[in-house]
């Protein structure tokens, strides 16, 4: 990873990096970060002679070769120093919150928009809201893409940032062209690697995020960060982890209830974690507890799916959206835990070092 004097290279320098590595096999990749470019050498970056070569250009400040497997998600990777803004949250510095219907139910637009405006109220920075629904069955509503004009129609009027899911390439060309703020990559496709690659160079240099879930069946902490490595390795290092439950379910919930990992993710990886407690738990009785775990176990945020009337919804609304009262009194709480969370680092108090 070459890490430049100034804040990017010049077209010529860039060449010329690119030709030393690619005598030894490699290539570059540029990451445009907030505040630099950073230039990840992909292919074996361990050869000495290549590594003295480029160590010895003038322009060059650093090189930094990590023996990791997903060397730009590693803790140790340059793009550590970069931090992520998103709807005014500097993730890190304040808690993330992202809350909305699982499904838009494009029949009714009113009850989207009202929702809408109840979690910008109950203190939500980021709308989330399914479009295109992966379903089990295909027999279920699958989505609509009228549904992504009421999503963009809500951001128009409540200012809020807005999520959905992309599940293959026309998605992407629709979020792309409707701007949309994060876009979310959920658990059936989180090892759907030409997709992680396909989005992460779609959107690479530009300010959009994305909100990976974990896999299902992921198990080794190292298989999210590789599939995140996709994403960022194709050029865009705006990735949120989303831990959301795996399988097999842990008896009386929806899946296996992973808040937990964000431990081992956080002493592992510098992206922020970002909990979705709904879809772990799959109850609105159980959403509240299992979000303020996340935040206790150090997420920097959290997705919760939230109805003004889940009865009324589709999708996953009905059985586990809550509501925006709940929300409300939740991100105040949620805050709080975050706060106290903060004293601790790695079993010491933060403050020491
Ligand atoms: C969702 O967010 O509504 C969703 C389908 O998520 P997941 O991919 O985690 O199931
Ligand atoms: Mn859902």
């Amino acid at each position: 990873m070459i890490i430049p004097r100034e804040s990017r290279l010049t077209d010529t320098q860039l060449a010329e990096v690119e030709a030393i590595v690619a005598e030894f096999g490699c290539r570059i990749q540029v990451i445009v970060g907030a505040e630099r470019c950073i230039y990840a050498i992909l292919g074996d970056e361990r050869h000495e002679t290549m590594m003295n070569r480029l160590l010895g250009l003038d322009y060059v400040d650093r090189v930094d070769a990590i023996d990791s497997p997903y060397k730009l998600m590693d803790i140790n990777s340059s793009l550590a120093e970069s931090r992520l803004s998103l709807a005014g949250v500097e993730l890190g510095k304040e808690p993330l919150f992202i809350a909305g219907p699982c499904t838009i139910d494009p029949k009714n637009p009113n009850l989207f928009l009202d929702s809408a405006a109840a979690v910008k109220e109950a203190g939500g920075h980021i709308l989330r809201g399914g479009v295109w629904k992966p379903r089990t069955m295909p027999y279920s509503y699958q989505g609509d893409s009228k549904a992504l004009g009421i999503l963009v129609e809500a951001r128009e009027k409540t200012g809020l940032a807005i999520n959905t899911e992309v599940m293959d390439g026309d998605h992407l060309k629709q979020v792309l062209e409707a701007n949309v703020d994060v876009i979310q990559i959920g658990t059936r496709n989180a090892v759907n690697y030409s997709l992680l690659r396909q989005i992460g160079e779609a959107t690479a240099g530009t300010k959009t995020a994305i909100l990976l879930k974990r896999g299902r069946p992921m198990a080794p902490v190292g298989e999210f960060l590789a599939a995140a490595e996709y994403i960022v390795s194709a050029g865009n290092p705006n990735v949120m982890l989303c831990p959301r439950g795996t399988l097999p379910a842990m008896d009386g919930y929806r899946n296996h209830p992973d808040e937990s990992i964000t431990q081992h993710l956080k002493e592992k990886s510098w992206a922020p974690v970002v909990v979705d407690p709904s879809h772990s738990v799959g109850r609105a009785a159980f959403v509240p507890g299992a979000a303020l775990a996340a935040m206790a176990y150090g997420a920097d945020g959290l997705v919760i799916e939230t109805h003004l009337d889940p009865k009324s919804g589709i999708g996953d609304d009905p059985k586990q959206s809550i509501t925006p009262d709940v929300l409300k009194q939740l991100i105040l709480d949620a805050r709080d835990i975050w706060r106290i969370r903060r004293k601790y680092r790695h079993g010491h108090l933060a403050t020491a070092s």
